[in-house]
């Protein structure tokens, strides 16, 4: 059996969550993503690929989704005004609250699917603490990973369309049809970073940075060619691969050399 833990009853939850379940908890964003998309992506992009996942393998594995966890993590994008962002601090908080009651249940499989790049590195860290706290096998994905940490991007962006750009614009474009304002879409790719050797998105030298670092405009990618065509073929694709790896998580087990 597979579904929304949300949906079924208190009594229900023995009978229907047990050791093979594996508890997928989507988390997305709200924060600024340029003129031409709502602040509400990343949450729509995490929402649609769990939900798809459901359809896609709930019949094989035992998944339960959480609630889609909405606000995260995203103090890069605090300068613009409306974004709504967790501290570090209580975020780390809530996966833990999140963890303990999940490990109430006889699952043992926890799975962050994660929408907002903003979040991964913290999202990593929870995933180790969580292991520790509460004896979880814990495992982190992505509908894609973020070219900041070591996914890939456009040629066409320099690698570096991390936030608004070509790809996340036309996945949206195709979850969402008509709530793109593609009248608005600009071109902002960091050119003068590419040169770098070391210090830019996907380089070896990690480094602090805002979106407000790089321009008031908020976006870091080039959307100008965004299209529901290839959004649907990106999130279709994601979800092959997710469901690929949700087969492997399921069957997951630590062994002792
Ligand atoms: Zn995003």
């Amino acid at each position: 059996m597979s579904g929304r833990l949300a949906d079924i009853t208190g009594p229900d939850v023995p009978e229907c969550i047990s050791e093979e379940s594996v508890i997928l908890l989507p988390v997305g964003a709200i924060e600024q993503h340029g003129p031409h998309l709502p602040m509400s992506v990343d949450t729509v992009i995490a929402e649609e690929t769990s939900s798809a996942l459901l359809d896609h393998v709930g019949d094989e594995i035992d998944l339960w989704l959480l609630p889609t966890m909405s606000i995260s993590k995203s103090n890069e994008h605090t300068w613009s005004s409306g974004t709504l962002s967790y501290t570090t601090k209580t975020m780390i908080r809530v996966l833990d609250d999140l963890a303990r009651c999940v490990a109430t249940t006889s699952a043992r499989r926890l799975v962050i699917l994660n929408g907002h790049g903003g979040n991964t590195s913290l999202l990593i860290t929870a995933c180790r603490d969580i292991r520790v706290a509460h004896g979880l096998l814990t495992f982190l994905v992505h509908p894609s990973v973020p070219p900041a940490s070591g996914g890939t991007s456009t040629e066409e962006e320099l690698g570096m369309g991390i936030h608004g750009g070509l790809n996340e614009t036309s996945v949206f474009a195709y979850l969402r049809p008509g709530e793109v304002q593609m009248d608005k879409a600009i071109r902002r790719v960091p050119e003068w970073m590419a040169e770098n050797e070391w210090v830019k998105f996907g380089g070896k030298v990690q480094f602090g940075w805002t979106s407000r670092d790089f321009g008031h405009q908020g976006l870091i990618g080039d959307p100008t060619d965004a299209n529901p065509e290839l959004g649907k073929e990106l999130f279709e694709s994601a979800v092959e691969s997710l469901a690929d790896q949700l087969r492997e998580i399921s069957k997951f087990e630590f062994q002792e050399n």
